[in-house]
């Protein structure tokens, strides 16, 4: 067809009719495999146990999903890699955003790495609008250990009850054993509960800090610090070092006020930059002589039982829970009885006997 432009007014511009678009889709592409068909338990754990990384992902995969078939298979995975776990240092790390978190790690990892060995990188995120983008951040921010062949880096499952992220990450450390992984990081962010979470699925507890933040010794954190077997100043470079030397003066005589501690360890206060590499060896040191004191006075054993029976009465919990609680029955009841209670008509302790009365009845007769 003939091109309005191509009138005389428009002299000195020619308009080619144009050519045929190519189908957006690509003709090509249906002839691509489809996606592999799910591996059995068996053969994951042999990739597994074989240390094969997109069998030990895909593992990990699967205890994410929410599609109780996968939850299926994912338990029986996780059996099966059980005996083949627990020989691994699992370290916490924690520090409010900014602390340098991804900075340490990336240089804590290379450290270890260095004799040897590998290394999962795990995170516990409960927020989950930060999940997504922190953790495809780590690849990211953890520039050099991302790009290792012994590093295993993965993102926190994505939101969920706190106890469903933890318990979550807490089974990817048996899959990551079981590949072989002798050191595991768990990285949280220091701002809630999730330092209990992680501090209870881990040997070593550490707590990044800052000099001069003013919040050192205060409020919340008194919690965490509680928790800490190590407290490490970073970002101890420049001007900077006085402040951090005196922080870490400040937590030294801050730890001395707390109750000993179970294992019998005296946290250490150590400073140490992440971004210029200084301090590093001093720090792994310290972890070093801590995992020789509780393996020598029977902790390490200790704690390990005791976290595995925490995990098991927190299943528990939240098992029972997620069945009162999502039986419709009670939810209309809960309704009832909640207007009840607000209006003054029956007491908080009798609506929940009402409740629970209820429930244990449909069980009975079940
Ligand atoms: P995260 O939020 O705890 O993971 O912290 P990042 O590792 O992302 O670090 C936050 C900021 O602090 C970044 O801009 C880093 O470059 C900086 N940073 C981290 N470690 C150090 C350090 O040792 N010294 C200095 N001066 N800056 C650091």
């Amino acid at each position: 067809m003939e091109h309005i432009e191509n009138s005389e007014e428009f002299g000195g511009l020619v308009v080619n009719s144009g050519v045929v678009q190519p189908p957006s889709v690509n003709p090509y592409m249906q002839k691509r495999p489809r996606r592999k068909p799910m591996p059995t338990a068996s053969e994951l754990v042999e990739g597994i146990l074989r240390g094969d990384v997109t069998m030990l992902s895909r593992g990990v995969t699967l205890i994410e999903s929410l599609q109780p078939a996968h939850q299926a298979l994912a338990q029986e995975v996780i059996e099966k890699c059980l005996p083949y776990s627990g020989n691994s240092r699992r370290i916490g790390i924690t520090g409010v955003p900014g602390a340098g978190k991804s900075t340490s790690i990336d240089v804590f990892g290379l450290h270890v790495l260095k004799d040897g060995g590998k290394l999962a990188v795990l995170a516990i995120d409960p927020s989950s609008e930060r999940t997504r983008g922190s953790i495809l951040g780590d690849k990211t921010r953890m520039e050099k250990l991302s790009t290792h062949p012994g590093a295993f880096i993965r993102p926190s499952p994505s939101a969920g009850s706190l106890g469903g992220v933890a318990r979550k990450t807490r089974e990817t450390i048996v899959l990551c054993e079981a590949a072989g992984y002798n050191n595991i990081f768990v990285e949280t962010v220091g701002v809630g509960q999730s330092e209990t979470a992680v501090h209870s699925m881990v040997d070593f507890f550490l707590l990044i800090q800052l000099a001069g933040t003013g919040d050192e010794l205060q409020g919340i954190k008194r919690g965490i610090m509680e928790m800490a077997d190590g407290i490490v100043i970073n970002k101890a470079d420049g001007d900077n070092i006085g402040p951090a030397q005196l922080a870490q003066a400040q937590f030294r005589s801050a730890l001395h006020l707390f109750p000993p501690t179970v294992s019998g360890w005296m946290p250490e206060v150590l400073t140490y930059s992440g971004y210029y590499e200084l301090g590093i060896p001093e720090v792994w040191d310290m972890i070093d002589r801590y995992f020789a004191f509780v393996k020598a006075n029977g902790y390490f054993e200790e704690r390990r039982n005791r976290q595995a029976r925490y995990w098991m009465y927190e299943t528990i919990d939240e098992q029972l829970r997620n069945h009162f609680y999502r039986n419709p029955e009670v939810q209309e009841l809960l309704q009832a009885n909640e207007a009840e209670v607000l209006a003054n008509r029956r007491t908080s302790f009798m609506a929940a006997r009402q409740v629970l009365d209820h429930y244990f009845k449909t069980l009975r007769e079940k």
